[in-house]
């Protein structure tokens, strides 16, 4: 494959180059791993910056008929929005049950928007490794917004916290008082919570579910990177795509303001450095599963265990012999 051919054709902005190129990063093959670095390498200095947005929900709540209509809001005032899943469990379930194209017919027929599917990988470090690589690539090919979905499964919710600018929590209207059960961890992720299906019968539900939402939003300890008033509650209708010019302003206004007060590139930094903490574990990891190193742990655990060998010296000539020692 000519990496620099393909990286022209997606600073063009062409979207064929764009689905290949995320191919390519979703590749495990070695060869594969290095043409890709050697794309990202060459553009990452391109300067193009799309507003990342991080939506979460149930399934059930509407995130797909969300993304349908406010994607298509977007590109109907000229901008140009990508979709990405980040969905650990697509492996588990047979196939991709988030961005599914089926599930956002205008959109993926709109020439202004590119979805992409959750590649079909159980583990959530390679997940996030190539959502993360297919937001940069997006962003290089000139989108203006990048949605990257989830469902709430495991960690998934953090780490696209972690890749995004804004967080979006999706809910819908509650059928008590409740709260229903949204964890305060996620919770204090939200940058927005959008209680969605605010129309006909559920409208009234919905209006009291945001209000008690606003209120628990007041309880939590305010954030230095938000102003006033931030996070919020809305209400939106995304069936009858009612709110979501509101919800698009709000977002702006919040991005707006973290821009000017240094909180966007800030944060874009410490999420740089927490991917490369999370490599690099991860390649230490790595190092412990090879057969080699399996072997040579269960041979030492033996040692361990019959008291012949003290923990401490073990785990020591095991990373030695990793030509990890510790110094
Ligand atoms: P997802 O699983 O979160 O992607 O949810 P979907 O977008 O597939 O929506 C789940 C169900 O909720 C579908 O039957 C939608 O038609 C319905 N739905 C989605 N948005 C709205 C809305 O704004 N109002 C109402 N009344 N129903 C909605």
């Amino acid at each position: 494959m000519d990496i620099e051919q393909l990286s022209e054709r997606i600073l063009a902005g062409e979207r064929r180059a764009l689905a290949r190129a995320i191919t390519l990063i979703e590749s495990s093959r070695a060869d594969h791993r290095a043409q890709a670095a050697e794309l990202l390498e060459r553009l990452k200095g391109v300067g193009r910056h799309a507003i990342r947005i991080g939506l979460s929900g149930t399934p059930g709540v509407g995130k797909s008929t969300f993304i349908e209509s406010f994607g298509s809001m977007l590109t109907g005032q000229g901008l140009r929005v990508a979709v990405l899943a980040v969905d650990p469990s697509s492996a588990r379930s047979g196939g991709s049950i988030l961005g599914d194209k089926t599930r956002m017919d205008r959109l993926s027929r709109d020439p202004n928007a590119f979805i992409r599917p959750s590649p079909s990988q159980s583990h959530l470090g390679g997940v996030a490794r190539r959502s993360r690589e297919a937001v940069a690539l997006c962003e290089a090919a000139g989108f203006d917004v990048v949605l990257i979905e989830t469902v709430g499964v495991g960690q998934s919710e953090t780490v696209v916290a972690e890749m995004s600018d804004l967080f979006i929590l999706l809910l819908a209207p509650a059928g008590g008082d409740e709260l229903q059960g949204v964890k305060r961890g996620i919770m204090e992720m939200a940058d927005i919570i959008l209680v969605n299906k605010a129309d006909g019968d559920l409208k009234a539900a919905a209006t009291r579910t945001c209000a008690d939402y606003a209120g628990a939003l007041r309880l939590l300890r305010k954030r230095p990177q938000d102003p006033e008033g931030f996070p919020k509650a809305m209400t939106v209708s995304a069936l009858e795509e009612d709110g979501l010019q509101r919800a698009w302003d709000e977002m702006q206004a919040l991005v707006g303001w973290r821009r000017e007060a240094g909180f966007f590139d800030g944060r874009r930094a410490d999420q740089a450095r927490y991917w490369f903490e999370q490599e690099l574990r991860q390649a230490l990891l790595a190092k412990l599963e090879t057969p080699e190193a399996k072997a040579e742990m269960a041979r030492l655990g033996e040692a361990v265990a019959s008291g012949e060998a003290t923990p401490a010296v073990a785990a020591r000539q095991l990373l030695s012999g990793l030509g990890l020692e510790d110094g």
